[in-house]
């Protein structure tokens, strides 16, 4: 330190930027003020939010409410197919939609990472309005915390979401039976390889696009068709493998599903090759598993085929009988060879920052 550095002229206010996030844009002052009404309110402005209470009022619903919670962390945040703000939109909204809920309202807290540039977080939140306002629900509450530069990575994003199940609807695993068929929606493996092949730079041959999309409609069309859907599951995180053994374990019921059945394309199944994955437990962030009696088959699988987001679903498999032996295997495979193989729950993370 110089000797004259005590006199050397220091501003204590935070000079106002239009290119960066700083600390102050969470600190309560005039800049998160600012932030507030030139980012957020610019793009997600409904009734509820433009309030501006401690708390979002919502008129009272008809029927049970479902409320789910899931934060996303995905890098890079811009990928083939999707970006955080509309996976962060897309994962709560399906969350709500496996239960046969409607989705109504999301909140969205911000964790922004000094030095963010603020056009990257218009780009995401303008992504996160517009398919908020295409899925029909309104983001109604939110929060910005601003971390030292280093302490965070660019973006986290939490969103909560509240939907209305209809009084007639009863769906989870406790309704799982034995005979069910097991309906997967559409090929796997996408979203998790898009990220990966965007993270690393990586080029494989074909197109590697994330299936991130809504689920809520083509549940609703389902429901609205009053077919017996016994229990549905959004194939996030662990892929199919690790959502059937959840359920199966949650049953508990044991499953068996078709090798040669299972859709998964051609450039996932190549780029997974490659690098040693098995696409059964690569993430999807909009395909779902659907259980439900014989007879309903054929009606939903007619129904899930008019739906762009599932026009692939298909029929893998069943649950197998009743009474489960001790240490009996839950989830097997039979291979295209016609041996079995037991899938079971990952040991470890296969794919870290994939949503
Ligand atoms: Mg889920």
């Amino acid at each position: 330190m110089s000797q004259n550095s005590f006199f050397e002229p220091q501003c204590p206010l935070p000079l106002a930027s239009n290119e960066t996030i700083r600390l102050a844009h969470g600190g309560g002052g005039h800049l998160m003020q600012q932030l507030i009404q030139d980012v957020f309110l610019e793009a997600f402005s409904n009734s509820y939010l433009n309030a501006l209470q401690d708390s979002a009022v919502l008129p009272a619903q008809d029927g049970r409410l479902a409320m789910t919670t899931d934060s996303y962390v995905v890098q890079p945040l811009f990928f083939p197919g999707g970006d955080i703000g509309s996976l962060a939109v897309h994962g709560t909204i399906n969350d709500l939609a496996m239960m046969g809920a409607i989705p109504r309202y999301l909140s969205a807290g911000f964790i922004l990472e000094e030095g963010l540039p603020i056009a990257t977080l218009k780009q995401v939140v303008s992504s996160m309005a517009k398919t908020a306002q295409d899925c029909g629900v309104h983001i109604v509450c939110g929060d910005t915390k601003v971390v030292d530069r280093g302490k965070g990575d660019q973006i986290f994003i939490n969103t909560t979401g509240v939907g209305v199940i209809p009084r007639s609807v009863d769906i989870g695993p406790h309704r799982l039976a034995s005979g069910d068929r097991i309906i997967v929606s559409g090929d796997l493996g996408a979203h998790g390889m898009a990220v990966l092949s965007q993270r690393e730079g990586l080029e494989f041959s074909g197109d590697l696009v994330s299936d991130s999309a809504p689920l809520h409609t083509v549940i609703t069309d389902l429901l609205n068709h009053n077919l017996v859907i016994h229990c549905l599951r959004d194939l996030t995180r662990g892929g199919l493998a690790s959502a059937l053994n959840e359920l199966a374990t949650a049953g508990p019921c044991t499953m068996t599903i078709e090798e040669s059945r299972i859709p998964v394309s051609n450039p996932v199944r190549g780029a997974c090759e490659i690098l040693g994955l098995d696409p059964l437990y690569v993430a999807n962030e909009g395909r779902f598993v659907m259980f439900l009696p014989p007879a309903d088959v054929d009606e939903a699988l007619s129904i899930l085929h008019k739906h762009t987001v599932s026009q692939e679903a298909v029929d893998i498999g069943e649950i197998g009988a009743a009474e489960l032996t001790p240490h009996q295997s839950l989830v097997t495979l039979r291979t295209k060879y016609g041996t079995h193989r037991i899938l079971d729950f990952l040991s470890g993370e296969q794919l870290p920052r994939i949503c």
